[in-house]
């Protein structure tokens, strides 16, 4: 099966549904966070077929395996997985994972956190793409990178539904194929 690169022409439906869809909670969880709820996009079929179409036609035949981010990462990797026809590797929350892991310590918009990648799940040179719902500060994006750098993994690029931009995430993201469906 093909998928279209929808990133420019028919992502805008993709776009415009993430758009129409998406919900705003000033102060959550904390004082000054305006929180952006993708969940009503996830809960909606149309609109979140139109969302994997747009990340897996952007970065087509261009990965081996799509790492989602715990949690929300996770629907859209499997989804992207199963659509491209390829591996699914979970970066995990810290201590979640058995065996040997490697570790990254991140900040976040609020507190800091531990991400992990359980080794030898793929061939070394793999091309990986990253997928997780929302990028903020870009510390999770940009630690998940240095596991998959770690790991021996080649990096594809970095799908996103949506992209904070005057948190200017993606200037810690160095040279790397960033895609987001919506920026704000
Ligand atoms: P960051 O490391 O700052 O780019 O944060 C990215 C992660 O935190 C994503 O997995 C998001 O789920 C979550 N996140 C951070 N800020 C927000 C926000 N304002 N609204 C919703 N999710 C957020």
């Amino acid at each position: 099966m093909t998928f279209p690169d929808t990133s420019t022409a028919s992502a805008l439906s993709a776009a415009d549904e993430v758009n129409s869809l998406l919900a705003s909670y000033p102060d959550f969880p904390l004082d000054g966070i305006v929180f952006r709820d993708l969940n009503p996009v996830f809960a909606n079929a149309a609109a979140f077929r139109a969302m994997i179409d747009a990340l897996v036609g952007r970065f087509q035949g261009r990965f081996d395996a799509v790492a989602g981010i715990e949690a929300r990462g996770f629907l859209l990797a499997a989804a992207i997985g199963y659509a491209a026809d390829v591996a699914v590797l979970a970066v995990r929350k810290g201590g979640k994972l058995p065996g040997a892991v490697l570790t990254e310590e991140y900040d976040l918009e609020y507190g800091s956190a531990r991400l992990e990648l359980e080794l030898g799940q793929l061939p070394a040179g793999s091309r990986v793409l990253i997928v997780d719902d929302v990028l903020a500060t870009g510390g999770t994006i940009a630690a998940t990178m240095r596991l998959i750098e770690r790991a021996g993994y080649a990096l594809t690029g970095v799908g996103v539904v949506l992209e904070l931009e005057e948190l200017d995430g993606r200037s810690r993201l160095g040279n790397a194929d960033v895609h987001a469906i919506v920026a704000l």
